[in-house]
């Protein structure tokens, strides 16, 4: 039964305190109905709310904060991104095992560290890492996991080990950073729930093939731990799609709770080119982490720009801030230039300035994120709205020459933007497309 924002409104304590991170009762109770938020945010729910909300408001996969940065997984309510978008991107976490050398782990972290990539104009990563028991002895591991925790203290972590004494040596040293705690099946369960109910952490838990991985989930819930990732042993790309795609179906179509977590993926393969191949299908289709054996920066690039394709929303342009941005060492003499504040028209306009090595000064104006022609046909980048952003702006501090280039593709506007701006003001009409501008640039300045 779905229930809508103001029907589960009804029964949330209306008190706005705010506990469960949301300003009002009301857009927390619109987040449930989403589906993207658990009642158990609400500590002050009556018992006989949360029965009535019950199930009706759970997301359909539930959603699970790591620590590091507190990167969250699942929470997912659509099979493809068209249906609405995609919430929650993928982590990707690199792969240590406890049996390599001292030189080879201080490698991996100082790669996860330098992982960053500002790509039009998000800031992406390696966001875990996953430090594996390959030893089979609790202290090698233990040792590992805290070189790892101490090096790289962003990163969250994931302990892989199917054995308890290792968890247990190992987590000693990094609680705190809440890790994942995979390894748990049917054979080592009882001690596994023991050591994540007793963290209050999050549980990966494994069994070959969707039944087996059913009913191994609803053991643990009904043990008491909620915070579950699913690992149903797809290692193939034919089993991750797949298994991947009828457990999303299962949870979101079926409302399958035993199978309404978030799913790892160990892609591992000793190919990087074939490893970052697989990865790209894990992303696009289901995996809510991946964890790869190598992150470099080639492989780290693909991933993360496929990543950051799959997860942007495909109803909301892409932004950036409303500002009067320094290009180079522009002063008061260099040239003022504007357009809209659509993602990909500033990283472009930008990007040609920059390639032109003229300084400049980029006024980028709020138009929703739409791009020049379709916020101009739009009515929201007209001389009159332009106009008022400037003088608003501190552009006219900024440059001692009243002079303002227009996007070519909106020259019709340079008369009237004129007579706005007044005050000695002047329109130039600039080149339409912005790989022109470095000629443009470089010839008014010679
Ligand atoms: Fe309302 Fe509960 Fe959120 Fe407080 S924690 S604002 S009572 S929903």
């Amino acid at each position: 039964m779905a229930l809508s924002g103001v029907e589960i409104f009804k029964h949330l304590p209306k008190t706005n305190c705010k506990k469960c991170g949301y300003p009002t009762c009301l857009a927390f109770a619109m987040k449930l109905a989403a589906l993207q938020e658990s009642t158990d945010k609400c500590p002050d729910l009556s018992e006989e709310a949360k029965k009535f909300l019950g199930a009706a408001a759970e997301p359909p996969i539930r959603g699970i904060t790591l620590g590091g940065r507190g990167v969250k997984v699942g929470e997912e309510t659509v099979l493809f991104r068209h249906e609405k978008k995609f919430v929650n991107p993928c982590p990707i976490a690199l792969n240590i095992k406890d049996t390599e050398g001292a030189d080879a782990i201080t490698k991996h972290i100082a790669d996860v560290n330098s992982s960053e990539i500002d790509k039009v104009g998000q800031m992406l990563r390696v966001d875990l890492v996953c430090v594996t028991d390959e030893s089979g002895d609790p202290a090698r591991f233990a040792a590992v996991v805290k070189q790892v925790a101490d090096g790289a203290p962003n990163a969250g972590l994931i302990l892989n080990s199917s054995s308890p004494a290792s968890i247990e040596a190992a987590i000693a040293h990094c609680a705190d950073k809440r890790p994942l705690v995979y390894g748990a099946n049917a054979e080592n369960l009882d001690a596994m729930v023991k050591i994540a109910k007793e963290k209050k952490v999050a549980l990966g838990i494994y069994a070959k093939g969707l039944d087996a991985l059913s009913d191994l989930s609803e053991k643990v819930k009904g043990m008491g731990v909620t915070d579950i990732v699913l690992d149903s042993g797809a290692r193939t790309a034919k089993e991750m799609v797949e298994e991947y795609t009828m457990i999303r179906r299962a949870a979101l179509k079926k409302s399958f709770k035993p199978l309404g977590f978030p799913v790892i993926s160990f892609v591992s393969r000793d190919d990087s080119v074939l490893e970052a191949a697989v990865a790209s299908i894990g992303i696009m289709k289901y995996a809510s982490i991946i964890v790869v054996n190598s992150i470099e920066k080639w492989k780290t690039l693909a991933l993360l720009t496929l990543r950051q394709n799959i997860y942007t929303d495909p109803q909301v342009p892409m932004q950036v801030e409303q500002k009067i941005y320094k290009i180079g060492d522009a002063n008061e003499n260099s040239p003022l230039l504007v357009t809209t504040n659509f993602s990909l028209t500033y990283f472009i306009v930008r990007g040609e300035i920059e390639n032109s090595k003229v300084p400049c000064w980029l006024a980028i104006m709020n138009v929703e994120g739409l791009s020049v022609l379709t916020a101009w046909a739009a009515g929201k980048f007209v001389a009159g709205s332009i106009a008022n952003f400037i003088k608003e702006s501190e552009a006219p501090k900024l440059v001692a020459k009243k002079e303002l280039i227009l996007p070519g593709y909106v020259s019709v506007l340079s008369g009237s933007l004129e007579d706005k701006l007044g005050d000695g003001w002047k329109v130039v009409v600039g080149p339409r497309e912005a790989n022109q501008l470095p000629a443009f640039l470089k010839g008014r300045a010679a």
